[in-house]
């Protein structure tokens, strides 16, 4: 998943502890064996080859993440939406980065729409409607891993624990003797220094930035995070913080409300059950789903 995968678990034995954070981690390899757009083994990448010959069977542990993805892009009017595969394809958001060829970038978002993402319930299949479309699960696979990753510490007995992955993270529990685990929020100009840091428990807590992944040319910062409607940077926000009960939960609902940019962001979260956050806006201006949690946090 091209990121780094922290695992802190607490518990009386030190052994039942180490077992428990080797199967969290195995867990999160399996996923990302499957979900990789980058392993041409993948689930994905049969998908993005064969999927607009004939539907790919993905069987009834994926494809309700299928369902969800494509939930997600109704919801968010196509904000979030993983048939951006092809745009994101042409693009390299690393140092050095050029911006993609007009014609070659008008070409490749034509190939975008979640409406061509075919879903057959009862084949529990992902096809595609048009020839050439794509999916990146960019925005929703490492939630999902780390929610997965959370089962399984739950199975073995774990109840108190952080998965963090790249920013990705859920919790169980609390810290040991602790109400809650703080949890700091990256601030996205100051590289290394926290913009707030919270006190939660029990729950997931995932940022979207457009520090994480970018390069800048002539001034312009491009970053991974795609507005579907223009194939180009969303350029709303610097970072959305999304708190909510899973991690896939708050890591599809981050890359929306950044797309949505910061008033449409705050309302889309602030309509969703369960869920709150915190976007800086373009300027560096921070907006709150709602009072409470900017008076809970540590600023
Ligand atoms: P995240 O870091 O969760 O916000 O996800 C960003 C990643 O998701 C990018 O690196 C792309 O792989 C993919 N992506 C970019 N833009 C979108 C979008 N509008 N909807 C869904 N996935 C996206
Ligand atoms: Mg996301």
């Amino acid at each position: 998943m091209g990121t780094v995968v922290e695992v802190t678990v607490a518990h009386q034995s030190e052994e039942t502890a180490r077992t428990a954070m080797g199967a969290a981690f195995d867990e999160i390899e399996r996923i990302d064996l499957l979900l990789s757009g980058h392993r041409s083994q993948s689930l994905v990448s049969k998908i993005n080859n064969e999927g607009a010959l004939r539907p790919v069977p993905v069987g009834p542990e994926l494809y309700p993440l299928f369902v969800a993805a494509r939930g997600y892009g109704r919801e968010s009017d196509g904000a979030f939406d993983v048939t951006v595969g092809v745009v994101s394809r042409i693009w390299k958001f690393e140092p050095g980065g050029v911006v993609p060829d007009p014609a070659e970038a008008a070409r490749a978002l034509a190939k975008v729409g979640y409406d061509g993402l075919l879903l057959d319930d009862s084949a529990q299949s992902v096809g595609f409607a048009r020839d050439g479309m794509a999916i990146d699960l960019g925005a929703i696979a490492k939630g999902w891993a780390v929610d997965r990753a959370i089962d399984r510490l739950k199975s073995l007995g774990i109840e108190s624990a952080i998965i963090d992955a790249g920013g990705d993270l859920r919790l169980i529990g609390t810290r040991p003797g602790k109400r809650s685990w703080r949890i700091g929020i990256q601030h996205p100009r100051e590289q290394g220094s926290l913009i707030a840091s919270l006190d939660l428990a029990d729950t997931a807590v995932v940022t979207s930035g457009d520090y994480e992944r970018f390069f800048v040319a002539d001034g312009v910062r491009y970053h991974h995070i795609l507005d579907p409607a223009t194939g180009r940077p969303a350029s709303g926000c610097r970072s959305v913080t999304v708190i909510a009960p899973t991690a896939m939960e708050a890591d599809a609902c981050a890359t929306a409300a950044f797309v949505l940019g910061p008033q449409r962001g705050i309302a889309f979260l602030r309509a969703r059950p369960g869920v709150r956050g915190m976007i800086v806006d373009a300027a560096g201006a921070l907006h709150w789903t709602d009072a409470a949690l900017e008076r809970e946090a540590h600023r």
